[in-house]
């Protein structure tokens, strides 16, 4: 088996490295990096299954590293705080993390999250592939087996919302996902979208609702069991 790889952002390089050590011996391949500046085109280069990113570093603090990472990629973050008070800020900022932990931590604890973190993330993507089968080649989707008939964009919208189930998107993060060159488009456009997207998933399962609105915030992808 390929181990799992983990990217471990924090300035202290001890701590970065006992991190490192005790992800090792639990059998992750963990690598180091203790500037926020390299974070973001690290995590592009490497993509690693993971990332610990600690939020007080040199050149880019972890928050605007975690806003930025969404815009391009699921990948499983659990924000470093030393800070308990910053936990709430952090839940109401809605950056999209996976979860947090607090300084001082004891590396076992770090460890034990990381295996919870990775097992849920693979739970809620069997889960949610059960019910949504999504063909790339050819743009088809299915909803418990029912063919839905999409556009390019819908089908990509689709595929951004039900790859992270419970994910919240904002309207600008789908936005940088679907239109990467950064071409410009409104707010209005994706809402136009997703409720054509929405009226199409209503007609395949009657009276389920798979894209929820977040007032204020933007949209998520949820079946209800
Ligand atoms: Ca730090």
């Amino acid at each position: 088996m390929i181990a799992q790889r983990i990217l471990i952002v924090e300035d202290e390089k001890s701590l970065a490295n006992l991190l490192r050590d005790y992800l090792g011996q639990a059998g992750y391949e963990a690598a180091c990096i203790h500037n926020g500046l390299e974070a973001v085109p690290a995590i592009r280069e490497q993509s690693p299954d993971l990332v610990l990113l600690d939020i007080m570093l040199p050149g880019r603090d972890g928050m605007a590293v975690c806003r930025d990472v969404r815009g391009f990629s699921n990948v499983p973050i659990i924000m470093i705080t030393a800070r308990v008070e910053e936990i709430d800020r952090l839940l109401g900022l809605e950056l999209g993390a996976d979860d947090y932990v607090c300084k001082p931590f004891s590396p076992r604890e770090v460890v034990a999250r990381v295996k919870a973190v990775l097992r849920r993330a693979r739970d809620v993507s069997a889960d949610a592939a059960a019910d949504i089968e999504l063909d790339e080649s050819r743009f088809q989707a299915r909803l418990h087996g029912r063919k839905l008939d999409l556009t390019a964009v819908e089908f990509k919208l689709l595929q951004i919302l039900s790859s992270a189930p419970g994910r919240i998107y904002t309207r600008g993060q789908l936005m940088q996902r679907m239109y990467p060159d950064r071409r410009i488009v409104s707010d209005r456009t994706i809402d136009s979208h997703i409720k054509k997207l929405r009226r199409k998933l209503g007609s395949a399962s009657p009276g389920e609702e798979a894209i929820h609105s977040v007032y204020g915030v933007g949209y998520k992808f949820e079946l209800e069991n």
